[in-house]
């Protein structure tokens, strides 16, 4: 089981080039041991669906394709795919976020449905890579029943973007309220609120269209790294200090970042990589980092183990 994902920041690349960078990552963290694969890449233009989501911006509508067995059975139907749709692999973005996932079964046998990423559901408002077990999710998952949202996998992980739907919604609806003071819902403000609810262990990285171009990824006792790599830039080596990754929010310049369960996904890209601690949450956005550092025993007001609804 690994996660690994890539964000390239005002710097033009392929979508062959993403796919590819994905591809290896996932092939890099192959001798952890899997038994199924998956990827999330966005797709372009796709008018119809941002609509349907309220998106400011068309083409942010993430496209997921998962695949029971090796890894090359996945590339294999990820480039079937995008001959037979519209999808071009010349068509470049100056800014994408990919996340990809090797699955090591723990709760739900292997299978497509049950490979990640999980998704929120329809629209794949919010997708996740999860390394590790979620231990607990059968209460989530009925408070999240009650909710009225709908289960398609048997995994242990499928609570969590649906627990992060729930939490976008429901901020989202306050700060309508005014009682956010207007304020715009972050990305990392929702995984935190994840955070709060869920136990057991986890690495984990969260990929949204509400977020386009951006990744949050946060870990508990499972392993992540976080890789960065400045265009341009001779000297690409060394552990970053998170000072120097401060320093380093100059969203202009261009960027790729890899977060990858282990070193070996990254090396290959860049020698700065960065050790994520636990309970550390880490945002990605316009070419900066920022992290936060999660508190536990900050707890919002909840309800049935989940945030009041609005
Ligand atoms: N517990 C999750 C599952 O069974 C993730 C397993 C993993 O780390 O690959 O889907």
């Amino acid at each position: 089981c690994g996660i690994f994902a890539y964000i390239n920041c005002n710097v033009s690349r392929e979508r062959r080039h993403i796919l590819e960078v994905l591809f290896n990552g996932l092939r890099r963290l192959e001798y952890r041991g899997y038994d199924s694969a998956g990827i999330s890449i966005d797709a372009d233009g796709d008018v119809a669906s941002a609509e349907l989501h309220g998106l400011a911006a068309p083409g942010f509508s993430p496209l997921v394709f998962r695949e029971e067995g090796k890894i090359e059975k996945l590339v294999t139907s990820v480039y079937k795919e995008v001959n037979e749709t519209d999808l071009n692999l010349n068509q470049a973005f100056t800014n994408h976020a990919g996340i990809a996932h090797t699955r090591w079964a723990t709760h739900g046998p292997p299978s497509p449905r049950n490979g990640h990423p999980q998704s929120s559901g329809n629209g794949n408002e919010f997708l996740v890579v999860h390394n590790g077990i979620i231990t607990n999710y059968m209460v989530l998952k009925e408070t999240l029943l009650r909710h009225g949202f709908g289960f398609e996998s048997d995994t242990d992980t499928e609570v969590i973007p649906k627990l992060a739907k729930f939490v976008h919604d429901s901020l989202t609806e306050e700060t309508k309220s005014g009682n956010g003071g207007g304020k715009d819902i972050q990305f990392s403000q929702v995984v935190m609120e994840v955070m709060r609810q869920i136990e057991g262990a986890y690495a984990l990285i969260f990929k949204s269209p509400h977020y386009p171009n951006e990744l949050v990824a946060c870990k508990c006792g499972s392993p992540l790294l976080l890789g960065v790599k400045e265009i341009g830039e001779s000297e690409n080596r060394g552990v970053f200090a998170e000072s120097e990754l401060r320093l380093a929010e100059d969203g202009g310049k261009p960027k790729e970042f890899y977060f990858a369960s282990d070193a070996s996904a990254v090396v290959e890209h860049t020698k700065r990589v960065m050790v994520i601690e636990d309970n550390e949450v880490v945002h990605i956005r316009n070419g900066t980092v920022q992290i936060y550092k999660f508190e536990a025993g900050k707890a919002r007001t909840a309800s049935g183990g989940l945030p009041r609804p609005a």
